[in-house]
């Protein structure tokens, strides 16, 4: 099969371009037969008022090429700028991200030199959807949105990678003893997709015990499968220990294209200073081009890469005791390129990869075997049945009790029953506690008196606000099989 001849290229921000351009005359060096297609993303389009960062034609190109190389990109703080990296990850369906994070001890000082494990985190879900609101002048709201279908994708993904890479162990981070529903999920997949490869150890933590179990003895874990949010903060936490956040590659994948990045953003306090360690954006272009086919320059630059580590040239970020000479980035990519056709001689060498499958592979392997592709499966699951609604309503000056006495009697003529009023989560009614502090916004828990009766959301958001309350939302409460698909109040 013919390997594919052409990437797609962004020179980034900050530190961006400096970097790119090394790994570009390392590229060179190598004698790789490929060549690109540069796009412009993130701060000049930002400025330019387009506020994701991309234009069309650039989309075009990133479906033509379906490999991406992605120099890190600034999002602008407030002003309503979407993270270019999450809108490419989301738009092109790139929903594992994966994250070597590897000691290179002595030659990189770090606490620990057996260090050697994988993150895996989803990419697509969780309070990464972006969905946010302000409901009352008090109150802002983030969605996080957990799926079925999108867990157990990365789910497999992380059990398949690890199986075909050799790994040993799997590890899973949530926080399932307070998001039951949505990390629960994640964590109920986890174990039974688990069933289907006995050789592997598995094992769960809650992610703040996971998070410090890492930082104090990372040589524990193999692979890490782990939500986004917690995945994008631990991965941070593991690259940095591992020696500097400036070393970590990682690679994007999904079945219409794959998108490879340094771990750490754009360093804008040294851009511009010929300083910046170019190894994470390095790291990943050696991703990229083992997962293209090429693992023979893959391995070529990976070598002479080690060898410049183990021989002391090191940026300012990584200097230390074992530094011969602290170097520019400019003369660090040098020394790279003396090096290549060289080997390391105390780090493990890297040789051409024997995997009969390239992470993109898995990614499509992966899809097949999901159940969004099996329709009829979704179709024939649990029964739905919607029990009752819970209206969210703006109330700034009134208490829980008096609330609830005035909402009553309406609700008694429609055939509801309240049941519980929250406030920020806690239940406030019946049998509040004095000392909760309440904010403006109030969740009122209704349930339907006849099972039989139909929800008739419109008359009841009529008849609601006929007498004066202020509605900001409501959420349908279901029964599946019988089973609440909704949490219950803290303390309710
Ligand atoms: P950062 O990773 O850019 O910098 C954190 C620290 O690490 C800084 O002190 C920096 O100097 C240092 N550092 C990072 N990369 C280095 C390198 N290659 N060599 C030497 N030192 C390096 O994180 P930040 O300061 O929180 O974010 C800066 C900008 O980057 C923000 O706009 C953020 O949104 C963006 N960002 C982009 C990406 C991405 O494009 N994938 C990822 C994270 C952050």
């Amino acid at each position: 099969m013919e390997l594919p001849k052409r990437f797609t290229l962004c020179f980034g921000d900050g530190i961006g371009p400096e970097i790119t351009q090394s790994v570009l005359k390392i590229l060179e060096a190598s004698g790789v037969p490929l060549s690109y297609d540069i796009i412009e993303v993130g701060e000049k389009l930002y400025r330019r008022g387009i506020t994701s960062g991309i234009d069309d034609s650039s989309w075009e190109v990133l479906l033509k090429n379906r490999f991406f190389l992605k120099a890190p990109i600034t999002t602008p703080q407030g002003g309503g700028y979407k993270s270019l990296n999450v809108t490419i990850r989301k738009t092109l369906g790139l929903f594992a991200n994966i994250r070597p994070c590897q000691a290179y001890a002595p030659f990189v000082k770090t606490r620990h030199p057996q260090m050697d494990l994988i993150i895996i985190r989803e990419n697509e879900e969780d309070l990464y959807a972006g969905i946010e609101y302000r409901q009352t002048p008090d109150v802002y709201q983030c969605l996080k949105l957990i799926t079925r279908s999108g867990s157990e994708k990365i789910i497999r993904f992380a059990y398949e990678f690890a199986r075909q890479r050799g790994r040993k162990r799997i590890s899973c981070f949530t926080k399932d003893n307070i998001m039951k529903l949505t990390d629960g999920l994640f964590h109920q997949l986890f174990d039974s997709i688990g069933q289907e490869y006995p050789e592997l150890q598995k094992d769960h933590y809650i992610i703040d015990i996971g998070a410090a179990r890492l930082a104090d003895s990372p040589e524990r874990f193999d692979v890490i499968v782990t939500l986004n949010l917690y995945g994008d903060i631990i991965s941070d936490i593991a690259a940095q220990i591992a020696g500097s956040v400036g070393l970590a590659g990682s690679a994007n994948v999904g079945s219409h294209g794959s998108m490879y990045e340094a771990v750490h953003g754009s360093a804008p306090d040294i851009a511009g200073q010929n300083r910046a360690n170019p190894s994470g954006l390095l790291m990943a272009a050696v991703f990229m081009l083992n997962d293209m086919g090429w693992s023979q320059y893959a391995t070529l630059i990976e070598n002479a890469w080690k060898k410049t580590i183990e021989d002391g040239i090191h940026t300012p970020d990584i200097k230390g005791e074992m530094t011969r000479k602290m170097v520019s980035t400019t003369e660090m990519t040098q020394a790279i390129i003396d090096r290549l056709g060289e080997e390391p001689q105390q780090l493990p060498t890297s040789r051409p990869s024997t995997h009969s499958q390239s992470l993109r592979d898995f990614s499509n392997l992966v899809q097949s075997s999901c159940s969004e592709n099996r329709p009829c499966e979704i179709n024939d699951g649990p029964i739905r049945e919607c029990v009752g609604v819970d209206v969210f309503i703006y109330e700034p000056t009134s208490q829980a009790h008096q609330i609830a006495a005035r909402m009553l009697p309406i609700l008694n003529d429609l055939g509801y029953e309240l049941v519980m009023i929250s406030n920020r989560g806690v239940k406030v009614w019946p049998h509040g506690r004095l000392e909760t502090h309440c904010v403006d916004h109030w969740r009122c828990r209704l349930m339907k008196k006849n099972k039989q009766n139909a929800i008739r959301l419109g008359q009841l958001l009529e008849s609601l606000e006929n007498h004066g309350w202020d509605i900001i939302k409501t959420e349908n409460l279901y029964h599946y099989d019988g089973k609440p698909g909704y949490s219950l109040g803290q303390g309710q």
